[in-house]
């Protein structure tokens, strides 16, 4: 990827799109449709369909005819995995229109989004297809006169809701599993994120997947989501997103046919830096990357910055330093280490956490406030913020901006009390020399992923999930497929 590359792809048209029902691009039945705002100037890119609760109930009868006559849930697992192969494939030779498509919807820097969004989604499509045939039942250790045969079968429809600041990767995330078990999927673009989400599924197509299979339907959450999680006829509700939203769509499901629910929710994860950290310096700048980079629009951004008493004040400095020596600017050129937030209602949000912070006693040490107005889209400098006490809101609730909260703390205990003092558990970290402190804090800090001596970048070998608030079940390694797996018994007496 070189700038040029970018350049010629940056100012193309969007062709409007409708919803893919049927391996067809359809209009909402009311000929609706929304405008896609883009973050990095507040130009309107192009209109997608704005769907109705009849386009989603029209796309899940279309999962089910789908999956009910065994178009895919009934071809040979080689076969379906010759499909997401080539799936894959095509993501990888189109990757780069993919970025800079994604990057003009939802704002991630596109040094960030050219290995996150189809980077990622290409080798997430890829692992769970050479998975698939890899997958076996199992048999019972039964007395001699049964045979207990456990059988691994696909649920039958997935409804997938997916966010905006990671759309290809996290949408990859459901449908490699979803799809590799056999399973059809309803998919539900984020608004403000859909165009490379939809591009991808159109790949999908070219690359074999039988129409009907994987079906998308763009518009509000509120109107075709809840049609998705209160429908009848969807059997696993996967979603990543707001608790708000988490907790609207369990309420669904109790409200319809029961349906499993997954979520990964927020978090508001504390990365802890010990006085003996192997490396200060390099500590501060993964720190600042851990909770700036896509202006902190990351579930497991490390937004809590937990730090030893006696070197608070130097740490402190270095992360300031670490953020300020991050460029802010344009996501589509290559120099931007921090691009546009999502939107302008985020912006205001992310502004109205700093103005919270200072009236509850915090000190902003560096950004604050949003900046780059005469681009016109959607800025804000990368924000340190001190002194932030155990009960803030800025300890309590997630931003998803890029805002990092400090607090100091004398000792171990000391830390892990503060670390485990959100209603979340996404993700954390710990900096330390000492290795028995550092399984010590794996032990007991209450996350999903813990980090040790970095934070991020865990790839798809390993499961990501949370505990209290920020959710349940896994994306990503072989656990992930847990969630789009019936386990049937057949108990056969000999
Ligand atoms: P955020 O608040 O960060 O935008 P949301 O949880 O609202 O996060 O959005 C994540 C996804 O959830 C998006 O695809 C959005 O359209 C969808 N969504 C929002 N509200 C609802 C709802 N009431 N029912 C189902 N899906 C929803």
């Amino acid at each position: 990827m070189d700038q040029s590359q970018i350049d010629a792809l940056r100012g193309a048209a969007v062709a409007k799109r409708g919803h893919i029902i049927d391996g067809k691009s359809v209009p909402a039945s009311d000929g609706a449709t929304m405008d896609i705002v883009s973050p990095i100037d507040g130009s309107v890119l192009t209109q997608v369909a704005c769907g109705t609760a009849a386009d989603m109930e029209a796309a899940i009868a279309s999962a089910r005819a789908s999956f009910d006559d065994g178009r895919w849930s009934g071809m040979p697992p080689a076969a379906r995995k010759k499909v997401l192969l080539k799936w894959a494939d095509l993501i990888d030779a189109n990757a780069l229109e993919l970025a800079v498509l994604g990057v003009r919807d939802n704002g991630t820097e596109i040094n960030m989004a050219i290995k996150a969004e189809p980077g990622s989604a290409a080798g997430t499509i890829r692992y769970y297809a050479e998975a698939l045939d890899k997958i076996y039942g199992e048999i019972a250790p039964t007395s001699a006169d049964v045979l207990g045969l456990i059988h691994k079968e696909p649920v039958g429809v997935v409804g997938a809701i997916i966010p905006w600041n990671f759309p290809m990767m996290i949408g990859a995330w459901k449908l490699g599993p979803a799809l590799a078990m056999g399973n059809s999927v309803v998919l539900k673009p984020a608004e403000t994120a859909s165009l490379s989400l939809m591009r991808m599924v159109d790949l999908a197509h070219d690359a074999g997947l039988p129409p009907g299979v994987l079906n998308a339907v763009t518009g509000e959450g509120a109107i075709v989501g809840e049609a998705l999680g209160l429908s009848m006829d969807v059997d696993v509700l996967v979603f990543t997103g707001s608790g708000g939203t988490g907790r609207r769509l369990m309420e669904y499901s109790a409200r319809s046919n029961m349906k499993r629910v997954y979520l990964e929710l927020g978090g508001k994860s504390p990365n802890i830096i010990f006085a003996d950290a192997p490396n200060l310096d390099e500590a501060a700048k993964v720190a600042a990357g851990g909770i700036f980079r896509n202006s902190g629009q990351v579930c497991v951004a490390g937004s809590r910055l937990l730090v030893e008493a006696s070197i608070h004040d130097d740490f402190v400095a270095a992360v300031v330093k670490a953020a300020e020596a991050m460029p802010v600017g344009n996501p589509l050129d290559m120099t931007t280490a921090i691009g546009a937030v999502n939107s302008e209602v985020q912006l205001a949000a992310n502004l109205g956490f700093v103005e919270t912070a200072k009236s509850e006693g915090g000190e902003v040490i560096t950004g604050g406030e949003r900046i780059l107005q005469d681009i016109g889209g959607f800025y804000m400098a990368p924000t340190v913020i001190t002194g932030v006490t155990p009960d803030a809101t800025l300890t309590q609730k997630e931003v998803f901006g890029p805002v990092l909260g400090v607090t100091s703390f004398s000792d171990e205990t000391e830390a892990t009390r503060l670390a485990n003092a959100t209603v979340y558990g996404l993700a954390g970290g710990v900096w330390t020399s000492n290795l028995s402190r550092a399984h010590r804090m794996v032990k007991s800090v209450r996350t999903g992923v813990m980090h040790v001596n970095t934070y991020g970048g865990a790839d798809g070998t390993v499961p990501l999930g949370g505990v209290g608030q920020s959710g349940n079940g896994h994306d990503k390694s072989l656990h992930a497929i847990e969630k789009y797996i019936n386990l049937k018994t057949a108990w056969i007496k000999l």
